[in-house]
């Protein structure tokens, strides 16, 4: 018998358990622990509420889920509730597919002004992640800055322009979607340090700016490269700079019409971040060149009018005690996923926070080939008999995958029409919910 226990129930988790359990059946028991009362990570809490077609990739996981030699062990937080060193007493394997959950941070003057917020915490305040809930973002005022060009950026600035309308059919939380009906913006600028040939969107994604009731994509035409330099470019983003130029072809009449402009403003690299009272105002900002695919400043600074600062750009995973990390990259010390004898790590924990949701499934296979090259039969270690012995010695009050069935069925429940949950968002709420 081999023991493995997962540490985080999102993509990498689960798609790394359905691989032990295909490889092994019957011979493997897997623990998938989260921090959190409920599963699936990313796909709950980083997924935008009105892309639901992506958040039914939790089924597949809920099937790995309810195998008899898979189980959920919700509410438990490795570090803190149980260390890494009482994993590896009992389990063969600690696999952390803990994700990248915290922001990267620019460095600049200005960064902690009111206002200024990290997309993790903006994405987690919209989507119910109990961390997050109470950030209260002030959308009074009439202009908001994104920075990065990524399709995090993507979301933020579709989500703070779309109507109540548009969100039929989502599960944004209702504190957000409130607070996004009060808003008041009128520009969203979404600044890229490098030029069009650079961005990170995906034209899928992109293309939604199209097709908003109230905003339009507004790029400036001598921002664009000449058409023929696109070939060279590869076929996703050749489609993506396309978009561009079709949103640079569309007539300043229409941005008279819309009362929200998505402004594109490339070559701008954020300097530093004004404020007055505490509070952001404005974004002062280098113009770039792009030297051998790189940002160079060119000395020109100006400013742009922010109420809001939204910075998405990419993220940290969270270190673990006992668990070797590379501060520079953010993310696990680890080869190929092999941190230490008996550790290992997955997805964004191991490769940083690249890729779509589907790259975490080969990744999870990969990983558990080389858990299966190292433990063999595996030994006699104690597995999941042996955690549930330590939880109780510990008065751990674990939340098992039927107590998340029945916290599921709670937020179907709640759902506003057309809706397919309200989300609970806090762990008290979640942890009564199961009866
Ligand atoms: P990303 O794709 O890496 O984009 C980050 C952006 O931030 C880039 O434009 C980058 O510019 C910019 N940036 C980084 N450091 C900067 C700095 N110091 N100053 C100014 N700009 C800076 O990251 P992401 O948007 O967070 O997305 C993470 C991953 O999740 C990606 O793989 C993404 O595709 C995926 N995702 C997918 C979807 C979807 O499929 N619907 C939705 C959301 C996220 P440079 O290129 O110049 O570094």
């Amino acid at each position: 018998m081999r023991h493995i226990a997962i540490v985080g129930s999102g993509p990498a988790g689960y798609y790394t358990a359905e691989a032990a359990a295909k490889l092994w059946g019957d011979d493997v028991r897997v623990d998938v622990f989260d921090t959190l009362p409920v599963p699936y990570g990313l796909i709950r809490t980083g997924v935008a509420p009105d892309h639901q077609s992506i958040k039914k990739v939790s089924m597949r996981y809920e099937k790995t889920a309810l195998t008899d030699n898979v189980r959920f062990v919700g509410n438990v937080e490795v570090g803190k509730d149980v260390s890494v060193g009482d994993l590896q007493e009992l389990y063969d394997a600690v696999i952390f597919a803990t994700g990248a959950p915290h922001d990267r941070q620019l460095g600049l003057e200005g960064e902690d002004l009111g206002n200024v917020i990290g997309s993790a915490a903006f994405v987690g305040w919209y989507n119910g992640h109990p961390q997050f809930a109470s950030l209260a973002p002030d959308l009074s005022g009439r202009h908001a800055v994104v920075v990065g060009m990524g399709n995090v950026a993507l979301d933020v600035a579709r989500i703070l322009s779309k109507t109540e309308a548009e969100f039929a059919g989502s599960d944004i939380v209702s504190h957000a979607l409130d607070a996004l009906k009060g808003s008041n913006l009128e520009t969203i600028t979404i600044l890229g340090r490098r030029g069009p040939h650079q961005i990170m969107m995906t034209p899928k994604e992109l293309g939604e700016l199209m097709h908003l009731e109230r905003a339009s994509p507004q790029v400036e035409k001598d921002d664009l490269p000449p058409e023929g330099d696109d070939a060279i470019l590869e076929p996703g983003l050749r489609k993506s700079v396309t978009l561009l130029r079709d949103f640079a072809a569309i007539p300043e009449s229409i941005h008279g019409e819309t009362p929200i402009t998505i402004g594109f403003d490339f070559f701008a690299n954020p300097n530093a971040f004004l404020g007055d009272d505490g509070k952001v105002k404005a974004v002062e900002v280098e113009r770039t060149t792009i030297e051998k695919g790189r940002a160079v400043g060119t000395g020109e600074t100006y400013q742009i009018p922010a109420d809001i600062v939204i910075t998405c750009i990419g993220y940290r995973s969270s270190p673990i005690e006992g668990v070797p990390f590379d501060e520079r990259a953010g993310r696990f010390a680890n080869d190929e996923g092999r941190i230490l004898p008996g550790l290992y790590c997955v997805g964004w924990a191991k490769r940083g926070p690249t890729g779509t949701i589907g790259t975490n499934r080969p990744d999870g296979y990969a990983v558990i080939d080389l858990v299966a090259e190292d433990i063999g039969n595996g030994s006699r270690k104690r597995g999941r008999d042996g955690f549930d012995e330590l939880a109780e010695q510990r008065g751990l009050d674990i939340v098992t995958f039927r107590d998340w069935q029945k916290i599921e069925e709670a937020e179907a429940a709640a759902a506003r029409d057309g809706s397919p949950r309200e989300k609970f968002v806090d762990i008290e709420s979640m942890i009564a919910a199961r009866g």
